[in-house]
C-alpha cells in the first residue's frame, strides 16, 4: 500500500498538532541557543497550512506539501521559514503529481528535502542544525527502502526514529550554523530546536498511516 493525499493531509494535521503541542518545549529550546521564537513560529506556519488546506484541498501529495511550502515560506520567517519551505517544495517536485508515494519515492522525497535545506543553509552534518535530524532521516529511509519487504510504514518509522536519534545527537554539538553559531563553545549542553521540530514532524508522518 502506498501513501495517499488522504494520508499526506493527515501528516500536515499531525504536524500542526505536533507543533502546538511543543509550542513551549521549542520556545524553551531556542530560548537557551536562540531568540526563543522557533515554537511560536513553527505553531503559526502549521496553523497557518491547516487554513490553506481547508481552502483548496489538495488532490495529490505532492500538491500538499506545494502548499505547505507555500505557506511555511511566508508564515514562518526567521531561518526555518526559508528552510522548511525549500524542504517542502523540493519533496513535492521530487513526488511530481503521484497519486501515491511507495518506499523509494519517500526516501527520494526526504533526500530531496534534505539536500533542499543543505543547498539553502550550507550546514553540514555536525553543525548542531536541522541537517542532524534529517541526514540520518534519509539514511534509515533508504537503507529500509532497499532491505524492506516493500511495506512503506517500516520506512516512515525508520526515518522517524533516525530523526529522534539525530535531535538528540546534537545535545553536545557546538554550533556552527545559524543564531547559536554565536555562542560559540556555550551552544553546548542544548538540542537543536530546529532538529527538534523536524523529528516531531517525521513522527507525525508515522502517525498519519498508523
Ligand atoms: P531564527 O534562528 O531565525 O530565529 P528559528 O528559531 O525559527 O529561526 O529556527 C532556528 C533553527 O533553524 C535552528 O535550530 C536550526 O535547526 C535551523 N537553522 C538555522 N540556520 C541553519 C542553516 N544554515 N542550515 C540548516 N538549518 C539551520
Ligand atoms: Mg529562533
Ligand atoms: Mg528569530
Amino acid at each position: 500500500m502506498g501513501l495517499d493525499v488522504t494520508w499526506a493531509v493527515k501528516w500536515l494535521t499531525l504536524s500542526a498538532q505536533a507543533m502546538a503541542e511543543h509550542r513551549v518545549e521549542l520556545i524553551e529550546l531556542d530560548r537557551a541557543i536562540g531568540d526563543s521564537d522557533h515554537g511560536e513560529n513553527m505553531d503559526r506556519g502549521f496553523q497557518a497550512v491547516l487554513d490553506k488546506l481547508a481552502e483548496a484541498p489538495p488532490q495529490t501529495p505532492g500538491a500538499a506539501l506545494k502548499l505547505t511550502a507555500m505557506t511555511l515560506m511566508s508564515k514562518v520567517g526567521g531561518a526555518a521559514g526559508p528552510l522548511y519551505g525549500t524542504a517542502f517544495l523540493r519533496a513535492a517536485t521530487s513526488l511530481g503529481d503521484a497519486s501515491e508515494i511507495d518506499p523509494a519515492a519517500w526516501a527520494g522525497a526526504l533526500a530531496a528535502a534534505r539536500d533542499g535545506i543543505v543547498a539553502r543553509g550550507k550546514a553540514e552534518s555536525g553543525d548542531k542544525t536541522m541537517v542532524d535530524a534529517w541526514t540520518p532521516a534519509v539514511d534509515a529511509a533508504r537503507k529500509a527502502a532497499t532491505d524492506g519487504n516493500g511495506d512503506v510504514l517500516t520506512v516512515l518509522v525508520a526515518a522517524a526514529e533516525a530523526a529522534e536519534a539525530g535531535a538528540v545527537a546534537t545535545d553536545p554539538m557546538v554550533a556552527r550554523k545559524g543564531r547559536a553559531s554565536y555562542l560559540g563553545e556555550r551552544s553546548a549542553g542544548h538540542r537543536d530546536p530546529g532538529a527538534a521540530s523536524s523529528a516531531l514532524i517525521l513522527r507525525a508522518a508515522v502517525g498519519a498511516a498508523a
